[in-house]
């Protein structure tokens, strides 16, 4: 079993722990204007002392952008989407920061020289800014799950050689990274990653095929984006999140456990061989694991609803059900195929749960779409940036055909 820089993480505490002030650093946000980025900049409005920002990017939500921009002053400001660059341009002249559109500026926003870099944006999309930002060698706070699951061995090789210390924000890798005792690794049985269940828990399969976009973004815990939302009530987001794990604590499946815990007050567990079990808990509120990477190695505060045991009640435990959700299975198969198989599972993901939420397809058939693209596609091999886009890119128009026959 490998983590990659746990040396880089214990220097890091080590160095805190003498001197456990917090040092001011500059940020680039990289999705500012989605569910993690706006939360990552609620965090950052609470300690304005600490932080200063970099660069902040979005696909298209000028407006919301500009109203970054304008309380955050960041030195650059990017917009994807080249229709919204004029609207970007009016709004902010007059002010100090630079703006610009397209691709190619947010992977150059990504190259900016900040201290820390959030990674936010969602799916494939995110994965040149993300390249580009971990190449820089410094810190980068990984949200973009996605990124991960599609470009695994070369995103981790390529964090290796630019010595870039990665953090976890999804909640159970982060709550991992808190337990997971990296001076001994041997002494870790296995990790226990946590799910709420999504909306549909205890739904049958035959009312869940009448499901609607609404229905699945409800999410009854969390306050998410749409795709992830929709990856949650499928259980795919748990399946994406086990092959997230693999690559960052570097265990293999049979020592990833996946337990469904509806109430997500426990965001992760890591299980030692002695039978000691160590759990992360918190409100079911992204600011904590957010607030967690923006102050490592130190805490800093952040505005969530304190844990409140009394009320609370209870805890409860289930097995997860993998006959009804099988994205979950589909993805477990995916990482044990290896090769280009998690790749393909991503992308093909990306279109179904697009064709769900255009009205396309039905709920069951995302998991069915991604099931037909993964039989017909495996087998190819990825083993540079190059071919992870080769392979997403066919395995996005395999997926797309599905959709339209489905
Ligand atoms: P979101 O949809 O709310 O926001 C996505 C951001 O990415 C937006 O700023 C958007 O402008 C940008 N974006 C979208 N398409 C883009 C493109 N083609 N090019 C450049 N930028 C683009 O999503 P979110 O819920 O904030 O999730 C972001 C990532 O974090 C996802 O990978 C998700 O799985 C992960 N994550 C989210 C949560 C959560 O609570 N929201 C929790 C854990 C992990
Ligand atoms: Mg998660």
């Amino acid at each position: 079993m490998h983590c990659v820089n746990s040396g880089r993480w214990r220097r890091a505490v080590a160095v805190e722990e003498r001197n456990p002030q917090i040092i001011p650093r500059s940020v680039s946000i990289l999705g500012s204007t989605g569910s993690i980025g706006c939360n990552t900049l609620e965090i950052i409005q609470h300690h304005a002392d600490i932080f200063t920002i970099e660069a902040l990017t979005a696909y298209s939500n000028v407006e919301r952008l500009v109203g970054q921009v304008k309380r955050f002053k960041p030195k650059l400001a990017v917009i994807g989407d080249h229709k919204k660059y004029q609207t970007l341009k009016e709004a902010l002249s007059g002010t100090t920061t630079c703006v610009a559109a397209g691709r190619e500026a947010i992977v150059e926003a990504a190259s900016r020289p900040a201290d820390w870099t959030m990674a936010a944006i969602v799916g494939a999309a995110g994965l040149e800014p993300t390249f580009a930002a971990i190449r820089r060698g410094k810190v980068v706070a990984l949200a973009n799950k996605e990124c991960l699951v599609s470009a695994g061995n070369i995103m981790m090789e390529e964090v290796r050689a630019a010595g870039t210390t990665l953090l976890p924000v999804d909640s159970e890798h982060n709550a991992i990274f808190q337990v997971f005792d990296f001076e001994s690794p041997e002494s870790i049985e296995k990790i226990i990653l946590t799910a709420s269940g999504g909306p549909f828990r205890d739904m049958d399969r035959l009312v869940m095929a009448h499901v609607t976009p609404a229905q699945a973004v409800a999410h009854p815990n969390w306050n998410m984006g749409a795709k992830i939302s929709v990856d949650s009530a499928t259980l795919m987001n748990k399946g994406l999140e086990l092959i997230e794990a693999h690559y960052l604590f570097g265990l293999g499946t049979a020592q990833i456990e996946i337990l469904i815990h509806p109430q997500s007050v426990i965001h992760s567990m890591v299980a030692y061989v002695d039978g000691s079990v160590l759990a992360q808990l918190g409100a079911p509120d992204m600011r904590t694991p957010i607030a967690h990477v923006l102050g490592w190695p130190a805490r800093i505060s952040a505005p969530t609803t304190k844990l409140d045991f009394a009320k609370i009640g209870q805890l409860t435990f289930e097995p997860p059900d993998l006959n009804r959700f099988p994205a979950m299975r589909l993805a477990s198969q995916a990482l044990a195929s290896g090769g280009g198989a998690p790749t393909i599972l991503n992308a093909a993901n990306e279109v179904a749960v697009q064709g769900f939420l255009s009205g396309a397809i039905g709920f069951l058939d995302i998991a069915l779409v991604v099931e037909k693209t993964l039989d017909k596609l495996q087998g190819d091999s990825v083993g540079s940036l190059c071919d992870v886009r080769r392979v997403d890119l066919l395995s996005r128009c395999t997926a797309q055909g599905f959709v339209e026959t489905a």
